[in-house]
């Protein structure tokens, strides 16, 4: 099969390699779509991987090839999303069932070879059927829109009902996050951003209080939206301290604060900002991953539903669709930056 091997630290080869052959209690998937994922972009070119050679790409969908158990056999010819996390099942988070915390998993496409190819072997109870009316686009961004979901219930859809969500950092998640923020009933949802691009996707998804933090003042924009009381529930998206400490101002006291961004460097606080958070009796939330429990509901059976309702539309938010043989191409656009990109979707 084809498939583009991470060799060393930017040393992606597109090469031929062999199938892998399906074993006891996996499926050998057909990869018909897989997202390129915000953090492969460092996986790729800046930090490498655990182990070489690795095949890449977590966010994939396909087709049940082949199964090695007759009590399986079924699910051959299925149209499946893939959850990459594959749960040692021995720690105590995993024996409460978070896989999402699990102290010892593999992971398709960053700890074992993913989806940047055109099979997959993948464990049975990381399939996930799909619905016919899943595109394989849509089912390709399961993980990302999972991984939204999964931060506000961190705060509890009940909790966001009627409430003002404030989201700095309208990449991928965080647009999806509007979008599920939409779902459970806020009442207002504010994006800070720093692109036009973003603001354009934004209105598109029906989302069009923006504001670009490199032209307006972040603060006013917020008090003028939320009659000078601050956003009850504010994401950090971005993972640095110049946008948390803009977080902590601009909350209401007694609300929330939802830490998703992903670091790059340390994250220091000013005294008087940290002041905020004693002061405002703040609530601060951390999210990781996505709750999954094979067929059971989870917030990846959520996300389907809501997909399938057509209440959430993550292919709204694919910037580029390119074939497989371009995929370089869409690393390309994602690390240079020159064109605005929210997903870059790879489908064969
Ligand atoms: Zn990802
Ligand atoms: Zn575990």
């Amino acid at each position: 099969m084809k498939a583009y091997v991470l060799e060393g630290i930017d040393q992606l080869e597109y090469k031929d390699v062999e199938t892998p052959e399906s074993r006891e209690g996996f499926a050998l998937v057909e990869v018909k779509a897989v997202g390129i994922c915000g953090s492969d972009i460092p996986r790729i070119f800046e930090t490498g991987t655990y182990h070489f050679p690795t095949i890449p790409g977590h966010e994939f969908a396909g087709v049940v090839k082949e199964v090695y158990d007759e009590e399986y056999k079924e699910l051959v010819g299925e149209r499946v999303g893939v959850f990459p996390l594959i749960p040692c099942r021995e720690c105590s988070p995993c024996q409460e069932g978070k896989y999402e915390l699990c102290r010892n998993y593999n992971y398709l496409g960053s700890r074992c070879d993913g989806g940047f190819a055109e099979y997959v072997l993948v464990p049975i109870w990381n399939l996930l059927p799909l619905p016919d009316t899943v595109s394989f686009q849509e089912a390709a961004m399961l993980e990302p829109a999972s991984v939204a979901r999964h931060g506000l219930s961190q705060i509890g859809e009940e909790n966001i009902l009627g409430k003002t969500v404030c989201i700095f950092g309208p990449g991928t998640i965080g647009l999806l996050m509007a979008q599920w923020a939409g779902i459970f009933g806020a009442d207002k949802v504010l994006l800070v951003g720093t692109k036009e691009g973003q603001k354009d996707l934004a209105a598109k998804l029906g989302f069009t209080l923006f504001c670009n933090s490199k032209t307006e003042d972040v603060q006013e924009f917020l008090k003028a939206n939320t009659d000078g009381e601050g956003p009850d529930i504010v994401v950090e998206g971005v993972g640095n301290d110049s946008v948390l400490s803009e977080c902590l101002k601009a909350v209401k006291p007694g609300g929330s604060i939802l830490l998703v961004g992903n670091p790059h460097g340390d994250v220091n606080l000013e005294k008087a900002v940290f002041w905020q958070i004693l002061r405002k009796q703040l609530k601060l939330y951390g999210t990781w991953n996505s709750s999954y429990f094979g067929g059971m509901e989870s917030d990846w059976t959520k996300t389907v539903e809501a997909i399938e309702e057509d209440r959430l539309k993550p292919a709204e938010q694919i910037t580029h669709e390119l074939e497989f043989e371009r995929l370089k191409d869409g690393l390309n656009i994602m690390r240079e930056r020159k064109e605005f990109c929210n997903k870059v979707m790879i489908t064969r």
